[in-house]
């Protein structure tokens, strides 16, 4: 798709924990690679800075070049630190690479070193790469608690030094995680850990008056930030009204910012994706039967025969294929998950739930799960991180299930609407923002899903049971609905330019 360039060009240096499809974990890893990609192609120059961590598979960097060694302070001491330059998926990435134990191990968090000093370290570590080698870019684009330790260190520090131009601008990804840290844990980086301890700054508020010696990274991130984004507008509102860090952002109202996140659609595009057996799009969805017949087979699950390949009706009104591809943590609604596991089965349908779990307990409950019914015709529970399956579990979708508690924003109701995948999701955050109900008839020219607003299993069961009566009673009008979620412009190209409009209104002139 020819993009317009855009007049006012903006150099952009994102600092972040994750980037897709390297160093990805969740949804900040896709966001930053998809905006970063729309970025560029709308003339804007873009970095994307990334812990080097031992992990990252090298087969998939291209142009892997050294281009400083240089030292960062932790802790005292100077560390020989160096820094890369790499092409990852098209995107000019610096790889910052500490000679301590940093970042070592086998998976991007829980690594055996203390993960909080870390980012600490490479927060700082990124603001001495750009003095040592004159870098300015007019916007550091920071992103979650585990770099919000860079504003601090720049207006405080590197603003004080050579760093003259550059204007932050914080993305909260997910107010859950907001990096308690320790005064002297913040100290480590030569700031001085005291200063930031006031209700002002960055003491966590929760604990004012009893544990003055905790901090919230991402408190300190907001309160020193040019501007503020979160990744959808009902979300923004959601964090303006409760949680402990509200009463910090209706302070900061001014500059905080709703945007919802964009499908990057180079990676995710079903007429163009190497994972799918068939390639499809909206005027060729009979294609996207072959997949499910593909996840079918692979799967050992009972499939359908294709009677006449053109005829889609004949296909598509017998066992209805819902996915649910996911970090499996209590913040998806682990219990509905379950509870859709056994329902879908009730109603005939078939599950595949992709997600791996952080936690040994969710891990053996979902484990149980999986061998359970690993024979069975009906559910499969692949405890995994897989990056292929995913492609093609979102190309074989009937539908996808996201029955979040809370969602900041949500890629995989996108992703599968793309795909053609027909979104079931709880109504918050970014999914209401997405998915409109079918039966709301005040809202049927943008009408795509099927949303419930409980908690509770009965509130996901009128759900699920809507979507299958759909399914099976009006075959004409489901596959109406899968060509125009198909359609649908969930991509950056559609909001990357409210980002730009933020780092415009920030930038130094
Ligand atoms: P979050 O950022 O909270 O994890 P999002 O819905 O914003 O949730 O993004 C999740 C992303 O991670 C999607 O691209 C989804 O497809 C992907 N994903 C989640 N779990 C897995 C998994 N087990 N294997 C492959 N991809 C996964």
């Amino acid at each position: 798709v020819a993009v317009n360039k855009d007049s006012d060009l903006v150099h952009i240096a994102h600092v972040t924990a994750e980037l897709a499809p390297i160093a990805k974990v969740g949804g900040l890893g896709d966001v930053v690679t998809g905006l970063a990609r729309a970025c560029l192609s709308r003339g804007h120059t873009v970095d994307v800075i990334l812990p080097f961590y031992e992990c990252i598979p090298t087969r998939q960097i291209t142009e892997l070049t050294l281009i400083c060694t240089y030292n960062s302070y932790y802790d005292g001491n100077w560390v020989p630190t160096k820094a890369y330059r790499a092409l990852i998926s098209g995107i000019p990435v610096i790889l910052i690479e500490p000679s301590n134990h940093f970042f070592k191990g086998q998976t991007i968090y829980g690594g055996s070193y203390n993960e909080l000093e870390a980012y600490v370290f490479f927060s700082r570590a990124c603001l001495e790469w750009m003095q040592v080698t004159g870098t300015q870019p007019d916007i550091i684009h920071v992103h979650e608690w585990q770099t919000s330790a860079l504003p601090l260190l720049y207006w405080d520090m590197y603003h004080n030094l050579s760093l003259k131009k550059p204007r932050i601008v914080l993305t909260i990804h997910n107010m859950e995680h907001y990096g308690e840290c320790r005064k002297e844990q913040l100290s480590k980086s030569g700031l001085d850990g005291d200063v930031y301890a006031t209700a002002d700054k960055a003491v966590d508020d929760r604990t004012i008056g009893h544990n003055p010696e905790r901090l919230s990274l991402l408190k300190g991130g907001i309160v020193y930030s040019n501007a503020v984004v979160t990744v959808s507008p009902t979300y923004m509102k959601e964090t303006l009204c409760s949680g402990w860090l509200a009463s910090t952002l209706i302070k900061h109202r001014d500059k905080y910012n709703g945007i919802l996140n964009g499908v990057d659609t180079a990676i995710w595009n079903p007429a163009t994706d190497i994972f799918l057996p068939a390639q499809f799009n909206a005027e060729r969805i009979e294609r996207k039967k072959i997949c499910k017949q593909y996840v079918q087979k692979g799967l050992g699950l009972a499939t359908e025969t294709i009677t006449s390949a053109n005829d889609i009706h004949v296909v598509m009104d017998k066992i209805p294929l819902i996915v649910c591809i996911t970090r499996l943590v209590p913040q998806k609604g682990l219990h509905l998950i379950t509870h859709a596991i056994k329902h879908v089965v009730e109603l005939g349908g078939q599950i595949v739930v992709l997600g791996k779990a952080s936690d040994g307990r969710v891990e053996r409950e979902f484990k149980g799960l999986a061998d359970l019914h690993k024979q069975g015709p009906s559910i499969r529970i692949l405890l995994m991180y897989s990056e292929e399956l995913a492609h093609l579990l979102y190309a074989a979708a009937d539908m996808v299930l996201v029955p979040s508690v809370y969602e900041p924003c949500g890629l995989a109701q996108m992703i599968g609407m793309r795909y053609g995948a027909i979104p079931i999701v709880r109504k918050t955050g970014g999914l209401a923002d997405t998915v409109f109900d079918i039966d709301d008839h005040s809202n049927h020219e943008i009408s795509n899903g099927f949303v419930f607003e409980g908690i509770d299993e009965g509130s996901l069961n009128s759900a699920l049971d809507r979507a299958f009566a759909y399914y099976k009673e009006k075959p004409d009008e489901w596959k109406n609905l899968v060509q125009k979620v198909i359609k649908i412009d969930n991509s950056w190209n559609n909001t990357a330019g409210k980002y730009i409009g933020v780092y415009n209104s920030v930038r130094a002139r």
